[in-house]
């Protein structure tokens, strides 16, 4: 899949502590959609992809925000619906009108509302898609095969029958991808996992573009250019080379 898709967590202008390195301002999150619509791309989602729905426009981009904090109500949501755009919410099912838990107790993050089943439902009326981030956050690669298929597998039902629609994408915690990640993927009936950096990018695991504090219009019109998808395609094969030979 060629299409750009951006990463984003938290849209807030003073963000709490730990939140800043997976936060942009107000100011940057618009610079992204004003570039967006200066670029004539098209914001899609995996569902509307799924079911053919996606505008068949060659320009598409997708917008995915994991975690679900409820400030994305006090900005983000509003403006992508003003702009009549369209963007992923990936939610922890287990903490769904609860709180970012694992920032919390593993990082000593500040505390944050996560949405609440209202807000999704909301969200998903609107159009936007809802995917499974698990039910608790857990990374791929401190739990068993056993353990990652029920957190895949009870988040997709829970949500499902929260929101009466199929589940098409799950968003792996941390970005980590299990070894056999396309059978247990499959099995679950997920037909798109985003990750962040992949080697060899496919459906099951797709490649991400973050954008973070220190971007800039310049920075974020380049992030969204062919040519910084050619570069993800030279260097993500390299970080997970450095990876296997770091000690
Ligand atoms: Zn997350």
């Amino acid at each position: 899949m060629a299409i750009p898709i951006i990463m984003l967590h938290h849209i807030v202008d003073l963000p709490g502590k730990g939140i800043s390195n997976w936060s942009i301002s107000t100011r940057q999150f618009n610079l992204l959609l004003d570039l967006i619509e200066q670029k004539n791309l098209i914001t899609t989602t995996f569902d509307a992809i799924s079911t053919g729905n996606a505008a068949s426009h060659q320009k598409l981009v997708v917008i995915s925000f994991d975690d679900c904090p409820a400030t994305l109500f006090d900005y983000a949501v509003p403006e992508l619906i003003k702009r009549k755009m369209k963007a992923v919410f990936s939610i922890p099912t287990a903490q769904i009108g609860g709180f970012n838990m694992w920032d919390v107790t593993e990082q000593g993050f500040a505390k944050v509302a996560l949405m609440d089943a209202e807000q999704l439902q909301y969200l998903s009326s609107q159009g936007m898609e809802i995917a499974s981030h698990g039910q608790h956050h857990l990374r791929a690669s401190e739990i068993n095969e056993t353990e990652f298929t029920e957190e895949i597998s009870a988040s997709k039902q829970y949500l499902e029958a929260l929101l009466n629609k199929q589940i098409y994408t799950f968003t792996y915690p941390y970005g980590e991808v299990p070894k056999r990640y396309r059978l247990l993927l499959k099995q679950c009936a997920y037909q798109y996992g985003l990750s962040i950096y992949q080697p060899r990018q496919n459906n099951l695991a797709l490649r991400r573009i973050g954008i973070h504090q220190a971007d800039t219009a310049k920075s974020i019109a380049y992030k969204l250019s062919q040519s910084y998808q050619l570069m993800r395609n030279l260097l993500d094969p390299l970080l997970s080379l450095y990876k296997l030979i770091k000690p």
